[in-house]
């Protein structure tokens, strides 16, 4: 299928970036001023011993920042309009020697802040005058304790390029070295074995393919497994080089310590998550009648998903049906998203050298959020979409509210309203096409598997990595064997009740690059569950809670993650969120169970 180039497509369906810039010369201006202001604030260096000029260089900084983010936003805007283009290829490289520039014209500040005596930074972040900063300066107390003097921090600034190795190592073996042979597919044929074919393979309806391919891929990494247990070690070792450093507990309490998320969260997932492991068995035992096999394996758990919801609405039909599905968060909301298509915040339609997939871009300060798709008339095209506007709104709102430096909301809270609405959008289709089998089986079907691979998988994958940091905190030596028993317990706890675990599947751990940024994954599980609680929230049609949430999306990253999460109406302090999502998740299943039994 060839695609069109940018020029044919409609003017209506590109994004308008004369909000950012009127022209790229005037992006180049704005460039050369930016440069400048970064120099010329190195001549704050050994200045800031009083609060009137501490204050001027939070604003001369935090402006600088303003600034150099519509630049970066326009450049990769630009560049992801039409990769080709040698003039925006240019401008993203010139964007980060500038961002280098920056980073280095203003790493004196936060040492010299510091340094400052004690009591003062407690007394700014207290003083009405700082308010726009507080967020900034209370991120620096709790990083003071594990600051160090400047000669150790250069120190460890300069290992960091050493500690990228095992990762980047990684990377490269597992998308380049590692040869994985081929597969005969159910036409006999030989494929190739990649990531992208795996896909496939264990989708494919002849039970043979799929046994072969997972085994095949599962030995291919199990014959690297020295290499691999040695390379994820390094990752671990420099969680622990790190930790010791900062005199952190551990490299979980300094990775959250990062995110403003105490520890007890992670726990608390990973408990309530073993409570609903009974459901994910009686979830995938429906699976196993349904393909009618006498016993799950591993290499099943991909087969006979539900094919997709058969709609196909043009990018006006989608948007409509977008705006149908969050009604229930106010006619306000309704009316402040429906802007985006008539202002074009959205560039539509695929073209000749536009990135693929899809993101939301929020980060240009007082301008309106952007929002790349490459829409497809398809449900994962609708779904996307109010996925992507759910991120937009909430950067809408935020920037709204906020002062430029609490405006963009953290990691933590990020995916909570993209993931509301895709769940606003699953349950107002099921009420549109409630008479309509097949669409409801489609519905349902979907949302479970979201369910098995978001909640359950990622909560599996978060306590992997809490398991091997300990294992080497404790002395332990991450041998390929260790971490490889380590896994296969782990899977046999998940899955073992409901399915054959097949010995080789001890191996998947070396496939997961997520591994390679500690504790990351179970970000993924904790802002599902939020959202699923927050959505019936919302559908439960009490006004408190709906003006809660929408409270929620005002917030930016004014307070800390657990906080604003709180206001919006759900309490990750306590398991009973992610209990109640998993309550939800036994309803589905039953009601998949009654559209599965009604069908035979
Ligand atoms: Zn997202």
């Amino acid at each position: 299928m060839d695609s069109k180039t940018r020029d044919d497509i409609d003017v209506k369906y590109k994004w308008d970036l004369t909000r950012l810039y009127a022209s790229d010369e005037d992006w180049e201006k704005e460039y050369q001023s930016i440069s400048e202001r970064a120099k010329a604030f190195r001549d704050r260096e050994d200045t800031l011993t009083s609060k009137e000029v501490v204050l001027d260089t939070f604003r001369e900084f935090t402006d600088i920042i303003l600034r150099f983010n519509y630049l970066a936003s326009y450049a990769t805007l630009r560049q992801s309009e039409d990769a080709s283009v040698a003039r925006y290829r240019a401008m993203e490289d010139r964007i980060s020697s500038l961002a280098s520039q920056i980073a280095a014209s203003t790493a004196f500040m936060v040492p010299e802040l510091l340094a400052l005596p004690e009591g003062t930074l407690e007394t700014y972040m207290a003083d009405p005058d700082f308010a726009d900063h507080d967020r900034t300066i209370r991120g620096m107390i709790r990083i003071k304790p594990h600051s160090l003097p400047k000669t150790e921090e250069y120190l460890v600034a300069m290992a960091g390029d050493v500690f990228s190795v095992p990762s980047q190592t990684a990377e490269l073996l597992r998308s380049l070295d590692l040869k994985l042979g081929s597969v005969r597919n159910e036409k006999g044929e030989r494929v190739p074995l990649t990531d992208a074919s795996f896909v496939l393979f264990l989708e494919s309806e002849d039970r043979r393919v799929r046994r072969t391919a997972f085994r095949r891929m599962m030995n291919g990494y199990a014959a690297m497994g020295n290499t691999f247990a040695a390379l994820y070690g390094g990752v671990v070792k420099e969680g622990r080089f790190s930790h010791m450093v900062r005199h952190y507990d551990s490299a979980r309490a300094e990775s959250m310590d990062g995110d403003d998320v105490p520890e007890l969260v992670y726990d608390n997932l990973i408990a309530a998550v073993h409570e609903g492991i009974g459901t994910l068995g009686a979830y995938l035992e429906l699976r196993r009648k349904k393909i009618g096999v006498p016993h799950l394996h591993m290499y099943d758990l991909y087969y006979g998903n539900e094919k997709g919801f058969e709609i196909h609405p043009d990018i006006e039909e989608a948007f409509a049906l977008f705006l149908e599905a969050v009604a229930p968060l106010g006619e306000d909301y309704v009316r402040d998203a429906s802007r985006a298509l008539t202002e074009r915040w959205i560039d539509v339609y695929e073209n000749k050298g536009k990135r693929s997939g899809a993101y939301s871009l929020g980060s240009a300060y007082g301008v309106t959020p952007y929002v790349m798709l490459n829409h497809k008339n398809n449900y994962d095209g609708l779904s996307t979409l109010c996925h992507e506007m759910g991120h937009a709104m909430h950067s809408f709102y935020s920037n709204a509210a906020q002062p430029y430096p609490k405006a963009d909301y953290s990691i933590f809270v990020a995916e909570v309203a993209s993931t509301t609405n895709e769940i606003l959008l699953n349950e107002y289709l099921r009420k549109k096409y409630r008479d309509d089998r097949a669409a409801q089986r489609a519905l349902i079907g979907n949302l479970l598997e979201h369910f098995r691979t978001t909640v359950f998988r990622q909560t599996m994958f978060a306590e992997f990595e809490h398991q091997a940091h300990q294992l080497a905190d404790n002395g332990e030596s991450l041998t390929a064997e260790l971490l490889s028993e380590t896994y296969l317990e782990l899977v046999k706890t998940y899955y073992g009740k409901a399915c054959t675990v097949d010995a080789c599947v001890a191996s998947e751990w070396m496939r997961i690059p997520h591994f390679y940024t500690p504790f990351y994954v179970y970000k993924y599980a904790t802002s599902f569950c939020a959202s699923i609680f927050l959505a019936r929230n919302i559908l439960s049609g009490d006004p408190e809670k709906v003006a809660s949430y929408r409270r929620f999306l005002t917030l930016g990253d004014s307070l800390p993650p657990i906080e604003e999460l709180r206001i919006a109406g759900v309490d990750l302090s306590t398991p009973e969120p992610i209990a109640q999502a998993l309550d939800y998740f036994a309803e589905l299943v039953y009601e998949y169970q009654t559209l599965l039994n009604e069908d035979e």
